[in-house]
This record gives C-alpha cells, sequence and structure tokens, in this order.
C-alpha cells in the first residue's frame, strides 16, 4: 500500500446522530440529523484520521448499543456501508495502516472508533485526555475508548503545534467546547483547510461567534472561534463546520446524509 501513497485530504460521514436540536441549536427544537464527520489525510508517509466517527459496535444497532448513557437523547444511524472500517477499505487502507489519530475532542461522536488503532500515535488535548481518564458517573461511558487507548502512543497539547514541522499540519489548541478541544489547519497544494471539529457546531454559530448549549466554558468557545476565524482568515482557508449539514454536502465523499 505504502508504494502509491498520495498526498490528499479526505472527508467522509460515519454514519449520523439524531440529536435534540436544543443540545446543539441554542432554542432549538425538535430533533436534528448531523452527520458524524471523520477526515482522512495521507501525506509522505503518514495515514493521518481526524476524529475516528462512532463504534464500530453501534453499526446496524450493534450487539449491543454502547450509547446506552445517553439515555434516548442521541440515536445513532451507523451502517456497514458508512462504517470506518469498509471507508478506509474503499480507499485501499486497512486500519492497521493508520499511523496518527488526531482526537478533536473526546465526546463520542468523535472518539467511538479509537480501539481500531491501538498502533496509531493519539494526539489529543491534554486537558480533554485527563478528563477522559479521571471520570466518573454516568457519563464516563462516552470516555472507554479515550480508556482503552492508554497503551497508545500519544502527543497531548496544551498549545499550537506544527506536526510535521512543515506547515501542513497545524494542531490548534482551542478550547471552550471542551477543556481540551483542538482544531486542524491542514495545507496541500497550496490550499488551506480549517476542521473546527466542534468548536462551532454550526455555521451559523461560527458566523455569530456564538458558543454552543453544550460548551463547557462559553465565553472561552466564543474566543476560540475567534481565534479560528484569525488563523483561518490569513491563509484564506475554508473552513469545514464537522456537524454542519450544509458545508458537509459541499465536501463530502464517500457514504453520506440523505
Ligand atoms: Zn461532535
Amino acid at each position: 500500500m505504502y508504494g502509491q501513497l498520495l498526498h490528499s485530504l479526505e472527508m467522509f460521514a460515519c454514519g449520523e446522530i439524531v440529536v435534540l436540536n436544543e443540545d446543539v441549536h441554542v432554542g432549538g427544537v425538535g430533533l436534528v440529523r448531523l452527520p458524524v464527520p471523520v477526515a482522512l489525510l495521507v501525506y509522505r508517509d503518514r495515514v493521518v484520521l481526524i476524529d475516528t466517527g462512532l463504534s464500530p459496535l453501534s453499526v446496524d444497532g450493534g450487539p449491543f448499543s454502547p450509547y446506552a448513557f445517553l439515555d434516548g437523547r442521541v440515536s445513532t444511524v451507523h451502517s456497514a456501508e458508512n462504517s470506518l472500517v469498509t471507508q478506509l477499505g474503499r480507499r485501499g487502507f486497512v486500519p492497521r495502516d493508520v499511523t496518527d489519530v488526531i482526537i478533536t475532542h473526546n465526546h463520542f461522536e468523535h472518539t467511538g472508533g479509537m480501539a481500531l488503532f491501538p498502533q496509531a500515535t493519539l494526539h489529543i488535548g491534554a486537558a480533554d485526555w485527563a478528563t477522559a481518564q479521571s471520570s466518573t458517573g454516568p457519563f464516563a461511558a462516552m470516555y472507554t475508548p479515550l480508556k482503552m487507548a492508554q497503551s497508545s502512543p500519544r502527543i497531548e497539547y496544551e498549545r499550537d503545534r506544527d506536526l510535521f514541522d512543515d506547515g501542513v499540519v497545524t494542531v490548534l489548541a482551542l478550547p471552550g467546547h471542551t477543556v481540551g478541544t483542538l482544531g486542524v489547519l491542514v495545507t496541500l497544494s497550496g490550499q488551506s483547510v480549517a476542521i473546527t471539529g466542534d468548536v462551532a457546531e454550526s455555521e451559523s454559530a461560527f458566523l455569530a461567534e456564538a458558543a454552543g448549549p453544550n460548551d463547557v466554558d462559553p465565553k472561552q468557545a466564543s474566543q476560540s472561534i475567534r481565534r479560528l476565524k484569525e488563523v483561518a482568515d490569513k491563509v484564506s482557508a475554508t473552513v469545514w463546520i464537522s456537524h454542519q449539514t450544509a458545508t458537509w454536502n459541499r465536501w463530502r465523499t464517500g457514504s453520506s446524509p440523505s
């Protein structure tokens, strides 16, 4: 597989989640269906995933629900066809080819596939890692994939870092949605893409620099959106808002929301 590596960045949806609108948009009503995105960057001899989507155990309802702790506030739409393993396979990769996993933050729909990549170096916000390891109580199950990753090689982030020291991948420290949220700026062939994770959960929140209803520190979240905008503007980056269906429809490859 390594003989033909191309430099590329792709994004694909590994299923969808159906959530209460009020959980993602201040004042939202009803339910909203959102893509669960994963980005795949192939660069030199590195195969980098940005987030890992939903747990493989949730495919087609799974043998049991790994998300029972969400108690009905979230349901998943996750099939074998749009699973991360299937979508990697379509691109000629198996999970053990993945060299690096950047987790934008420690929420369930970004960490679900972690267990597929024990050999990969985990890149994660230091505070998000610490939160996941120390969590107890009903929501502790959300952090199970990260607890299982303790023996993986790991780089923790407290500030921005140029991952390969060549300006191609910059991991950005953008706390507020969670205590250790990261964004990623990728520049390939003179084009830049800013991957937001959940720094902003919708395009309207991004434009308004507005914190989301579940942000742990709303003030910090607004500051992080502002900083992401500055970083993106400086290099005329396209901003990819992970759960924004309209943004997703412009960028999608592979299986996608209906
Ligand atoms: Zn999310």
